[in-house]
């Protein structure tokens, strides 16, 4: 048939400048006929009226219709599914109006109904008898499709749980700030996740984040989608919603759903996440802002406790930044003098004289004036300063120390609050350790506060490191005891010489409950167990009473003094030694 047509150049392209396609066709019907017969691409003719007018064999092989069934039929009516053809047919306008189409993939379906992906090249062609038809070339592409799908799984999904991942949701957020649809990201962080780890092994962590990941999936409904973004940090997208009681609630449930707790091994895990939620378009422009302002919310929420939802506002950034802003301010604050040791007076309680001090940091601000240790300790604990401003305040105290008995004033203890940070690092330790070991003192006299959960989260280092301390003299407190978890007896094999009541538990003396009889039992045990202990934050003259009436050797509290300057300390013991 096509033999005996003269073929002219289609109106865009001249001659001596043919297409690859028409290259191609010109060989094939010139030199060749079997190479259009054997071709491993699909050739096909159809005419102005979308009909086919001829195909090759292997054209005819991946359709599955023989040439009988396939020559003369409308190609988008046969071929195509039909949410697709008015698609071939605009592309039939298009292509007799001699627009060309090349790399153009649609979907096809065959006989057999099957799916085929065919990328195609059009072009038409105009024979010398003023009819033209449409030569059109495709290359099945199912395969290579496939391949594409499987490797945007491997990009955008998470492999340990077959969630989306952060890529993907990245690109997802990108595309719905686009077209400027409302909706909202949630940022989830497991609370804890470490304990997991720590106490178990990281296949039961592993199996403890496909636990969450399948309960998130199973809450969350189409359209709404989740993400595992790493670690033990998830992501909900809501969308369209954006209303915040509703995505408390939701969140609540969620909560719900997931269950108080997880269990394998006979071990039981609580289990709670805190979330942070920003939306869009209010809280930020662009995906940058959206992600990173829902995760300032999440850092919000874990600050405030276990469990909890923050929204986004703009006040949290600004505390952030005001909190970047002191963080870097702190890293003069020890070359510019800025910080300054206060001490609180411990007493006898028996007798009344003071044993020693708590040595407590503050910062003095050039604007701010005395910031309390609460304020940048934490912060300093996140950054790393710590290790620089616990340096400042042992040297500073080891200093004092030397200069109390340098007066004569040999048996006043002084305390140092240890942060759980400087036992966990074995290089700063050791550089402590050196410290310690540069001033000719009596160590007996010195005394380290450690808390609960510094020796707890980091058990097997902080005891070792603690019997370090211990060797070189010096005694061991457990700061803040009975806000923590454990009991006396399990602390019985800890390397401690002090057990600190924490000002919680003596303020609830005066309610002469359970409490009360708690603490007298702890008072009486710790004697067994050979534990000095000294009570906190005594504010009243029944609470001092009461804690001599069960044989509470040592206390400090606002009662006798709060924690004074280096003169008020000079002044105090001037006084105490009139007592005497
Ligand atoms: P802490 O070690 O439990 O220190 C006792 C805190 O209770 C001090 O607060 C003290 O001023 C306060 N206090 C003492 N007596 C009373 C009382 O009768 N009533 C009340 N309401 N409070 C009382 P401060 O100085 O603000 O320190 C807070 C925390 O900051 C300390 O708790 C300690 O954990 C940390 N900290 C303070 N100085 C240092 C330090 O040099 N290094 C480290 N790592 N942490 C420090
Ligand atoms: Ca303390
Ligand atoms: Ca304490």
């Amino acid at each position: 048939m096509l033999e005996n047509r003269q073929i002219s150049q289609n109106s865009d392209i001249t001659y001596g400048k043919k297409s690859a396609i028409e290259q191609v066709f010109n060989y094939a019907l010139n030199n060749d006929e079997n190479f259009f017969a054997d071709a491993n691409v699909i050739i096909a003719t159809w005419n102005s009226q979308g009909r086919i007018t001829r195909i090759n064999p292997f054209g005819q092989k991946v359709f599955g219709y023989s040439e009988e069934e396939i020559i003369n039929k409308r190609w988008e009516l046969l071929l195509v599914n039909k949410d697709d053809r008015f698609k071939i047919v605009n592309d039939f306008i298009q292509i007799s109006k001699g627009l060309r189409i090349t790399n153009h993939d649609i979907e096809f379906i065959s006989k057999q109904n099957k799916k085929i992906d065919i990328m195609w090249n059009h072009s038409l062609m105009n024979y010398s008898n003023n009819q033209s038809e449409v030569l059109s070339i495709g290359i099945d592409i199912t395969n290579r499709k496939l391949l594409e799908e499987k490797l945007s799984r491997i990009a955008y999904y998470d492999d340990l749980t077959g969630l989306q991942n952060r890529s993907f949701f990245v690109k997802e957020v990108k595309q719905l700030i686009e077209v400027k649809s409302q909706f909202t990201l949630v940022h989830i962080n497991i609370d804890n996740f470490s304990q997991i780890n720590d106490t178990l092994n990281y296949a039961s962590g592993d199996h403890f984040l496909q636990y969450v990941a399948s309960m998130l999936s199973e809450f969350i409904k189409a359209p709404d989608k989740v993400a595992r973004l790493s670690g033990d940090e998830f992501a909900i997208l809501f969308y369209d919603m954006i209303d915040k009681d509703v995505i408390e609630n939701r969140l609540k449930s969620l909560d719900e759903y997931i269950g108080p707790s997880w269990e394998v091994n006979h071990n039981e895990f609580f289990i709670s996440a805190s979330k942070g939620i920003a939306m869009f378009p209010k809280d930020g422009a662009d995906s940058n802002a959206i992600f990173r302002n829902a995760n300032i919310a999440m850092n919000k929420a874990k600050k405030q406790g276990k469990g909890r939802a923050v929204f986004y506002m703009e006040q949290i950034l600004k505390e952030n930044n005001e909190n970047i802003k002191l963080s870097n301010q702190l890293q003069y604050a020890i070359k510019n003098n800025e910080l300054v040791l206060y001490y609180q007076p411990q007493y006898e309680l028996t007798s009344g004289k003071i044993s020693g001090f708590e040595a407590l940091v503050r910062w003095n601000h050039p604007q701010k004036g005395l910031i309390p240790p609460m304020k940048f300790i934490p912060m300093a604990e996140e950054t790393g300063q710590i290790y620089e401003l616990e340096r400042w305040i042992i040297e500073t105290a080891l200093k004092r120390k030397l200069i109390f008995e340098k007066e004569g004033k040999k048996d006043l203890y002084i305390s140092i609050n240890l942060s759980s940070k400087s036992l966990s690092s074995e290089l700063n330790f050791t550089e402590l350790e050196h410290i310690f070991s540069n001033y000719d003192i009596d160590y007996s006299h010195i005394v380290i506060e450690i808390t609960e959960t510094a020796i707890i989260s980091d058990m097997g280092f902080a005891v070792e490191r603690l019997k370090r301390l211990r060797r070189l003299g010096m005694k061991i407190a457990l700061d803040d005891f009975g806000t923590g978890y454990s009991s006396l007896i399990h602390l019985k094999d800890l390397p401690i010489d002090i057990v600190k009541l924490d000002r919680n538990f003596v303020s609830s003396i005066e309610e002469r409950g359970k409490a009360s009889v708690i603490i007298k039992a702890l008072l009486y045990l710790a004697l067994d167990l050979d534990y000095e202990v000294v009570a906190e934050g005594i504010e009243t003259k029944e609470q001092l009473e009461y804690l001599k009436k069960y044989k509470c050797e040592t206390g400090q509290g606002y009662l006798m003094s709060k924690p004074i300057t280096i003169e008020e300390v000079q002044q105090l013991l001037l006084l105490d030694k009139d007592n005497m």
